[in-house]
This record gives structure tokens, C-alpha cells and sequence, in this order.
């Protein structure tokens, strides 16, 4: 069974070579060498926590404000999936970031499709998803409803569920409740990022509205009551091993609770969150689960199992 990444962010999963060349052809003040560039890039080692693992996306995002380099970065994000050995994955990012040169969100987002499905075509045997994220904040709901509704214009081609992002413990979950109630009344596919950075409430009210998935969620195994519910309504979480080791939410793989949610039969893929921001890529977050988490291959077939069974494209 092939290996299937079902929460990875595009604006963290930036080729260096590409964001230089960008920089170049975009006349941004910002031509460094491309250590200096991989360094803004990547997750410092001394990182503290997921608020400071966010502003490694301050770079990327100067250059995707414009189409041009969203399509470009989408089709390359495709490939280098491809080049792993998937087949099938979901990609997602938040269109609304890219539109601060003038782009709306649906040429953003129709860039992004473009690009998906130029590597589509080339690779002939790859299916791709793209999700895209709302972002939490207090000043973008007009934003984010727009995100709604062109998750539900573009549902079906490509576009295939819809994703809330950002800082959790600034922005709580709660205040976009009636957002990803909109959401589902609307019949979107839906996971959450919530349970990361976050306290209980935000796992609850991702439970609350029907989220397919939740982003993390690592923190529900504090909860009994929460892990029931997750069970019980056959919620499946994405968990990304090597970001939370980073945004600091556990401080060693060895005790990072994947181990303890899988025994406990909470249903959860595996996946890298952003390749470059975390350096790292899917076969590296099965190694690491192998390595430091005692995972057999066989558990680690029955997360791919899940994965497939988890994933928005049926
Ligand atoms: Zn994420």
C-alpha cells in the first residue's frame, strides 16, 4: 500500500531553488543566498512554540502573491510527491493570503488548480485533492465565507474539503463555530485544525460540528471523554509527528501520545505538515514512528489502510 499525505500545507512545502528564483523574477528586495534562504525557511532548532513555527511562512508567502507562482508551486509540490512514490495525496493552503497584490481568492485558487492538474496530466497515475484552509483571526470573516463559497463552487474539481488554519491559541476554535456550521450545512468535507496548540474546548468544538477530521488533535489523549467521542463518531486525526515535536507540544518523539491514540483505537494518518518548514517527508515520519515509537509494519499498514479509507476522494 502506497503512502498518502492527507495534511500538507503548500506554502510550507516551497522548493528553495524556486522561492529564489521567484524572489529574482519578482524584483523582491529580499535576493539572499539560498543557505540564508533555506534558513527563513526552515523551523529554527530553537523554536518555541507554534507561533513562532508560523512566521517561517512570512517568506513564502511574499512570493505567492502572485498566480503565476501559485500554479507553479502547486504543479511542483504534485511532482515532488510523485517522487516520494504517491499516487494520491491532499494538499492544502489558504487562498486568502495570496490576494494582498491584487489577485482575488478565486484566480488564487484557480492558480492553484491549474497547477495541480498540469501535474496531474504529466504523471498520468496521480490524484490530488486540494483542500482549502480558512484562517483564524479577528478581521477576515468576509474573507473566510468567501473561502465557503468557493470550496463549495470549486467542490469536485480538485477542491475537496475545506480546513481552518492559524494561531489556536490566540484565535479559539469557538469563535468560528457558526463558520464550519456554514461549512457543513453546505455539505463541504471537513477537518479542523484544532487540539495542537490549543485546550480541550477546541477539540470539542470541532467535535460539535461534524469535522471529518481534525488537524492534530493530539491533545484529546488528555481527555477520555474526548477520545470516546472521536471513536464513537469515527473521526479520524491527522497527526504530524515531527511539527509538534517543533512547535514544542511534545518535547521527545519517544513521548509523543501517536503511540498511545493508536492503541487506543482513535483512528489517525500520518503526515509531514510541511515538508520544508519541517524538513521532513512522509517516509521520514513512518521512519520516525518505527525508530522512537515501536510502530511494526504492520500497524504502520493499518494507518495506511486508514489513510485510504480517511481520504476525501473516494
Ligand atoms: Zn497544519
Amino acid at each position: 500500500m502506497k503512502n498518502r499525505e492527507l495534511h500538507l500545507h503548500i506554502d510550507g512545502s516551497l522548493r528553495v531553488d524556486t522561492v529564489s528564483q521567484l524572489i529574482k523574477e519578482q524584483r523582491l528586495d529580499l535576493d539572499l543566498p539560498k543557505e540564508q534562504l533555506r534558513e527563513l525557511m526552515k523551523v529554527p532548532s530553537n523554536c518555541k512554540n507554534l507561533n513562532d513555527y508560523l512566521k517561517r511562512f512570512e517568506l513564502p508567502l511574499k512570493v505567492l502573491q502572485n498566480c503565476e507562482a501559485i500554479e507553479r508551486v502547486s504543479y511542483e509540490l504534485i511532482m515532488d510527491l510523485s517522487k516520494l512514490g504517491m499516487n494520491y495525496s491532499e494538499v492544502r493552503f489558504a487562498p486568502q493570503l495570496s490576494t494582498l497584490k491584487g489577485c482575488t481568492q478565486e484566480q488564487v485558487l484557480r492558480a492553484s488548480i491549474q497547477g495541480i492538474k498540469k501535474a496531474e496530466k504529466e504523471l498520468g497515475n496521480f490524484k490530488a485533492g486540494l483542500i482549502i484552509c480558512m484562517m483564524r483571526g479577528d478581521d477576515n470573516e468576509i474573507q473566510n465565507k468567501e473561502s465557503i463559497y468557493l470550496a463549495k463552487k470549486y467542490f469536485g474539481d480538485t477542491v475537496c474539503a475545506l480546513d481552518i488554519a492559524g494561531a489556536e491559541a490566540i484565535y479559539p476554535t469557538r469563535n468560528f463555530e457558526e463558520l464550519l456550521k456554514e461549512a457543513k450545512k453546505m455539505e463541504l468535507p471537513l477537518t479542523v485544525h484544532a487540539g495542537e496548540a490549543g485546550v480541550k474546548e477546541d477539540l470539542e468544538v470541532a467535535i460539535k460540528v461534524n469535522a471529518d477530521r481534525i488537524g492534530h488533535g493530539i491533545l484529546s489523549i488528555k481527555h477520555d471523554d474526548i477520545i470516546k467521542q472521536l471513536i464513537e463518531k469515527g473521526i479520524t486525526l491527522e497527526v504530524c509527528v515531527s511539527s509538534n515535536l517543533q512547535t514544542r507540544v511534545v518535547s521527545s518523539f519517544q513521548e509523543h501520545p501517536v503511540r498511545q491514540l493508536f492503541d487506543k483505537g482513535v483512528k489517525l494518518v500520518i503526515s509531514s505538515d510541511n515538508m520544508t518548514v519541517s524538513d521532513t517527508n512522509i517516509i521520514n515520519e513512518f521512519e520516525i514512528l518505527k525508530k522512537y515509537l515501536n510502530f511494526t509494519e504492520h500497524e504502520l499498514n493499518i494507518i495506511r489502510k486508514i489513510t485510504y479509507d480517511a481520504s476525501f476522494i473516494k
